[in-house]
């Protein structure tokens, strides 16, 4: 091991470390570019220039830029992260990239490139639509979720490793730029002066409070599997034939509803973004992903089941019911939060015309109340369609 005492990584250093991981053929002609767009992590990439063969280094820095300021943030987000990967990739190798080496003191995962593919917000920012995306992603969730629950694992040995994803301060960012700040006025917030009746009805809005409360609760206490955590569509690599999903820092013990309510809130946001006539992929890819998800979950719950209520009528239909709605009402949270809250979407953000960006952001808006108060009334995906209709 080469682990040493804390530093952020230079172009060399990234090179070095690569090198004497042995992941380059001796004297390889390397270059080194970092590629990070983020406010919390370096992502480094170096390429053998011959071979064109790349590997990415990613490290986490101590301390994230929130509205011009920087916060202290734990680097064990790293170690998490590489962790989470390594147990997703016992379940779903297919989805995940390799991590070839870890870290811990330096807060670095080292894993495979996948510059072959584009982040899937991108791509559908131009219009792609990656016709696998939803089935890959349908079975990335169940299977995860299904093999780190009490249905899927050791009940004892669950709790162990629920242990080693006690992620409080990454947990936090979510809690209060999900859940919190986008529903009260507070400094975190961003957005166009001109939507301020609209975020102030949504500041005063108890019936909403309420309901995003309950969901926030649910975040707050419901260990159901490992979760990813951040499963919006910049953490998605993808390409009409493949699907990756990268940076699970943020993941945690948390609700089975919670991944798929942020996957469906991103295809929305963008939806938002599409005109009408190029939407229907969107909607297309929220019924297969739940189609998937419940028919690979269901499957394993027949042949996988470790708990002794298994078979008990109507235990699964509970568990995907509440599922369900929750999946429902954290998407809402996620499209208000990515509209007015502190992060938001290049699919809105993007939308050049002041006016059509303006009518979009309220569309988002209406969109988010209704799935976060409507969430117990929906009978399937189908009417997710309707509510986004009704909420132009
Ligand atoms: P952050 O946690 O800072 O958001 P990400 O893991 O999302 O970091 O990575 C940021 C960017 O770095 C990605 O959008 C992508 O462009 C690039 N990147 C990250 N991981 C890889 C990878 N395995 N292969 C190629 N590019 C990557
Ligand atoms: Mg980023
Ligand atoms: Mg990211
Ligand atoms: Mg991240």
């Amino acid at each position: 091991s080469y682990s040493s005492v804390y530093e952020p990584l230079t172009e060399q250093g990234a090179i070095s470390l690569t090198v004497r991981l042995g992941l380059f053929r001796e004297g390889a002609p390397l270059v080194c570019r970092e590629i990070g767009d983020g406010n919390l992590n370096l992502v480094f990439r170096i390429v053998d220039k011959e071979a064109k063969k790349g590997i990415i280094v990613k490290q986490a820095l101590p301390y994230a830029k929130v509205v011009g300021e920087s916060w202290p943030l734990t680097l064990k987000r790293a170690v998490i992260e590489s962790n989470a990967l390594r147990t997703f990739a016992g379940y779903v190798p297919q989805y995940v990239p390799k991590v070839y080496y870890s870290d811990e003191s330096l807060a670095i995962t080292v894993m495979e490139d996948l510059s072959h593919l584009q982040i899937a917000r991108k791509g559908l920012i131009e219009g792609k639509t990656y016709p696998l995306l939803s089935q890959h992603i349908g079975e990335f969730i169940a299977k995860t979720l299904f093999y780190t629950s009490d249905f899927g694992m050791n009940q004892q040995e669950k709790k162990q490793l629920a242990q080693s994803f006690v992620n409080p301060e990454l947990c936090k960012i979510t809690e209060d730029l999900v859940f919190t700040d986008p529903f009260f006025n507070h400094e975190t917030n961003n957005f166009e002066e001109e939507l301020r009746d609209d975020v102030e009805a949504l500041w005063n809005d108890d019936k909403l409070h309420l309901e995003v409360a309950k969901l926030k609760r649910k975040f707050l206490t419901e260990g159901d599997a490992l979760i990813h955590g951040d499963l919006h569509t910049g953490s998605i690599f993808a390409s009409d034939e493949e699907t990756k999903i990268i940076d699970p820092e943020f993941a945690f013990y948390g609700p089975f509803g919670f991944d798929i309510g942020q996957f469906f809130a991103n295809l929305l946001l963008n939806a938002l973004s599409r005109p009408e006539p190029q939407q229907e992929p969107l909607f297309a890819h929220i019924d297969s992903t739940w189609k998937v998800f419940t028919t690979i979950f269901s499957e394993l719950w027949h042949t996988n089941n470790v708990e002794p209520y298994a078979k008990t009528k109507g235990l699964l239909e509970e568990v995907l019911h509440h599922t369900f709605v929750d999946a429902i009402g954290f998407a809402g949270c996620e499209v208000i939060r990515r509209t007015i809250g502190l992060a938001h979407v290049a699919d809105l953000d993007g939308i050049e015309n002041k006016e059509e960006r303006l009518q979009a952001k309220r569309h988002a808006l209406r969109l988010g109340r209704s799935l976060i108060l409507q969430r117990q009334n929906l009978a399937s995906t189908e009417e997710i369609r309707s509510l986004f209709t009704e909420s132009v």
